[in-house]
């Protein structure tokens, strides 16, 4: 028997005999998904069949790729990630197209991952999920169960729900508790959220004062739905620092709501004396406890202990 392809060629290459072209159609006929098709159309007689040889060849081929797939970086299909359907158009066989499976999870990856910003956190840290975090560590069972509690609760109520203070020393798993928030948020109802490394982005923005960029920076800051400050006290600290940049963010945030997670080798108190030192002004204790109270008050504070994962 002369094979499916051979035949198909001759039709491409427009000389095919009266009786290759039934030959082929008698054995694509016997393809179930064509002859499931073939009995919801009975109206569609033979000469359309036959019209239609090379959709339906197309559509064998590509299922069959389909059937036995090599995953969505190798897709032979013509349009690679999509599948054929047969319909009926004006009595002939005809094809559309439709994204496979592969396709649409990965678009829905790729529309969740544009929804995960960081800024100087690189953003292979920020791969953890609750599925996958390691949640034998009881040092960590308490902030894992905080952060599963914060998003379940700003899901419910976004405008009261207290951000987390994830404290606790270098390489416990902070930030990467953070990336798992990140992840559930974007998956369970498309929220975008900034992770930002605190001590980075402060030298930036220092910088930015003179080519006026300040303003646009924080912009982002602010309006994000949910920010997350990572290893702030980490940062050399400013008055200008404190009160016109980490004080305006947050005054924003508080005056509108959102949500701000903060990670930090500090604690509460700790971080208050950070704030209340600098090398231009001395001690201000006044600023500093204000500034605190606009983190105290709007968050939960977690301690995370555990063994260095580094
Ligand atoms: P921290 O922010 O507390 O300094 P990180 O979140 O950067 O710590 O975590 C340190 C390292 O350990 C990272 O490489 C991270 O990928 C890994 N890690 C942290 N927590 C977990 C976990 N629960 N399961 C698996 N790997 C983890
Ligand atoms: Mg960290």
């Amino acid at each position: 028997m002369e094979p499916l392809n051979a035949l198909i060629q001759k039709i491409a290459a427009g000389r095919p005999f009266q009786q290759d072209s039934e030959k082929i159609l008698e054995r694509l006929m016997q393809n179930p998904r064509i002859r499931a098709f073939a009995e919801r159309n009975a109206a569609i007689g033979k000469e359309q069949w036959m019209r239609s040889l090379t959709n339906l060849y197309q559509f064998v081929e590509e299922w069959d790729h389909c059937d036995r797939c090599p995953g969505f970086e190798n897709c032979p299909n013509m349009m690679a990630g999509y599948q054929p359907h047969l319909f009926e158009d004006k009595g002939v066989p005809a094809l559309t197209f439709s994204p496979c499976p592969l396709l649409r999870e990965n678009e829905a990856r790729r529309r969740q991952s544009e929804l995960i910003r960081s800024y100087y956190v690189p953003k292979d840290i920020l791969q953890a999920t609750f599925e996958t975090i390691d949640k034998l560590d009881p040092g960590r069972q308490k902030a894992i169960k905080a952060a599963v509690d914060f998003v379940r609760d700003y899901l419910k109520n976004p405008e009261t729900t207290r951000g987390l203070y994830l404290c606790g020393s270098f390489g416990v798993g902070k930030t990467y508790l953070m990336g798992a928030i990140m992840h559930r948020l974007a998956e369970r109802r498309h929220i975008a959220s900034l992770i930002v490394y605190t001590p980075d982005f402060f030298r930036e923005i220092k910088g930015a004062i003179q080519d006026h960029s300040v303003d646009r920076k924080l912009e982002v800051l602010k309006k994000t739905p949910v920010l997350i400050l990572d290893d702030i006290g980490a940062e050399t600290m400013t008055p200008w620092i404190r009160d016109e940049v980490l004080g305006s963010v947050l005054q924003y945030r508080m005056m509108e709501h959102l949500p701000t997670l903060y990670t930090s080798n500090f604690d509460y108190d700790e971080l208050q004396d950070h704030f209340s030192y600098s090398q231009k002004s001395g001690v201000e204790g006044v600023k500093a406890g204000r500034l605190m109270e606009r983190i105290r008050h709007f968050t939960t504070l977690i301690k995370m202990q555990g063994p260095n994962r580094r």
